[in-house]
């Protein structure tokens, strides 16, 4: 299968010829080529972008609207095939894919359709001075939109989905190892009435085709999500260059659990915050710390409950851990996990390849639970993105409050407790950009999204994101 760059409306080859091999994680085999895309087709990119820019930023609310929101009914109407790809892209479950992916790719379309239209700016009368001052909220130009691996879809349209709603183009690169639903969505904005060049997809390395994007001179903003050091890195090249940053970069999230908390619901959603999607979501909590009061009890029931989660080929139903995104990061997790131990981690369960019958090259790890001695251990400071999990026991408020902060880290943060005085201290007190209680990724796609510290810059989501894609203009006028 051969991937193509979606550029002013049509699909192409890139210019140079030079191409990369995709791996499906489930199997470890090469299925398709996509491109490696040079400056040159960036450039291609950037002049459909800019020729349609003048249209689509006079172009109505209401009909971007339209546009937006057909997009989303065709993803929908196409899940299976979406869910499918996306499955076989980055080897999560097809059930996973199905079920919270391409719904929320879909959701993240007519969510900003909707949106836009109720996005309005401020307006200030200076009273005693016979002057009214408004402000226009104009698109920014051409902008790029950079997005991970893990969570491929999902990513990507929640960047695109706002810019072209305020009206931007865009150039957008998604990660060059899960590149086949980017490359698919190129086809339903077509039937959906997208005008060319509106949005345009390029595909490669980030060394080379997102390097291109970042650097050049005339892309007004760059929405990032990905590692803290590629954002450290963006942030370097396009400072100067005084472009509009978005960066959602890593975490290392603390699940603090409470002895008076509703202990089986916790137990549950202790299971996926720690294991969805393999683990490889941002705000997965991959420190737990347990009040010792209850630390015995739910050391042994989640230790049971983890061995029984099935690993599996994502196409399997009843699969709930699929394979890793690559070799390359199964090597990577394994390696924290061998760290982990020389420093004097106790490996609960898990730790080990899966071979995975009729799919021996696949890229499976059973889940891993790690009993740590002290939160500044590696495991506990460095990001893992893996089916990894620490645990380890804490006395008082004070003390896991201490070291729920001490992390480079503030994206995220879980506390499982039912005193309110207790969840409003912590919540006020912990260094994260969102605090889940009683709860662990339950979105609502109106609130500021984004980290803290090293975890980013800027929040998406909501009006924060339409204003990040807009730049505010101040109009004075006397009467
Ligand atoms: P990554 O290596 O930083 O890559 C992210 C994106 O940046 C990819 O498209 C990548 O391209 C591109 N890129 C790499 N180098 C670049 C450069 N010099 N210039 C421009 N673009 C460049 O991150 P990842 O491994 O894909 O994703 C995992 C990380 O994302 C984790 O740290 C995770 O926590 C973070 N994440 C954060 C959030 C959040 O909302 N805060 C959400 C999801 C994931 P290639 O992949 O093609 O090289």
């Amino acid at each position: 299968m051969k991937i193509q760059n979606f550029i002013n409306g049509q699909f192409h080859d890139p210019i140079l010829n030079n191409w990369l091999d995709n791996y499906c994680p489930a199997n470890g085999e090469v299925y398709g080529q996509t491109p490696n895309s040079s400056r040159i087709d960036v450039e291609n990119a950037y002049i459909a972008a800019q020729s349609a820019f003048p249209s689509w930023s006079q172009t109505s609310f209401e009909e971007r609207s339209k546009i937006l929101i057909k997009i989303s009914e065709l993803l929908e109407t196409n899940l299976q095939r979406f869910a499918e790809a996306e499955s076989k892209d980055n080897g999560k479950p097809v059930n996973l894919a199905k079920t919270i992916d391409i719904p929320r790719a879909a959701s993240n379309f007519s969510f900003f359709g909707n949106a836009i239209t109720q996005f309005a700016s401020e307006s200030h009368e200076s009273v005693g001075h016979q002057a009214i001052n408004y402000t226009l909220r104009q698109p920014l130009g051409v902008v790029g939109c950079i997005s991970p691996w893990n969570l491929p879809l999902y990513l990507f349209t929640w960047k695109i989905a706002p810019a072209l709603a305020t009206g931007n183009c865009v150039i957008a690169k998604p990660s060059e190892i899960t590149p086949l639903t980017a490359y698919l969505l190129g086809e339903l904005c077509n039937v959906a009435g997208l005008p060319s060049g509106v949005l345009n997809i390029v595909h490669g390395s980030g060394a080379t085709t997102g390097q291109a994007i970042i650097e050049h001179p005339n892309i007004k903003a760059i929405s990032f999500t990905g590692g803290t050091k590629t954002g450290a890195h963006i942030a370097k090249i396009a400072a100067p260059m005084f472009k509009k940053l978005s960066l959602e970069l890593g975490g290392k999230n603390p699940n603090i659990i409470f002895a008076d908390c509703d202990y089986h619901d916790m137990l549950d959603t202790t299971i996926q915050s720690s294991f969805n999607n393999q683990g490889q979501i941002c705000l997965c909590g991959s420190r737990i710390f347990v009040q010792s009061s209850i630390y015995y009890k739910f050391k042994n029931d989640f230790v049971h409950r983890v061995k029984q989660l099935r690993v599996g080929h994502p196409s399997k139903k009843d699969s709930q851990i699929g394979a890793l995104v690559s070799k390359s990061h199964l090597e990577k997790v394994l390696q924290y996990i061998k760290i982990s131990q020389q420093e004097g981690g106790n490996i609960l369960c898990g730790g080990s390849k899966v071979a995975v019958k009729g799919f021996e090259n696949g890229y499976y790890l059973e889940p891993t639970v790690i009993e740590v001695a002290t939160n500044a251990c590696t495991i506990n400071q460095e990001e893992v993105f893996g089916p990894v999990v620490t645990m380890m026991p804490f006395n008082s408020e004070d003390e896991v409050l201490r070291m729920a902060n001490n992390v480079k880290y503030g994206l995220s943060a879980t506390i499982w407790t039912n005193d309110l005085k207790r969840t409003m201290r912590l919540s006020d007190q912990i260094q994260a950009g969102i605090v889940w209680v009683n709860t662990w990724m339950m979105r609502d796609l109106r609130t500021p999204f984004g980290g803290s510290k090293a975890s980013g810059l800027g929040r998406e989501g909501g009006f924060e994101v339409l204003r990040f894609f807009t730049e505010p203009k101040n109009v004075c006028i006397k009467y």
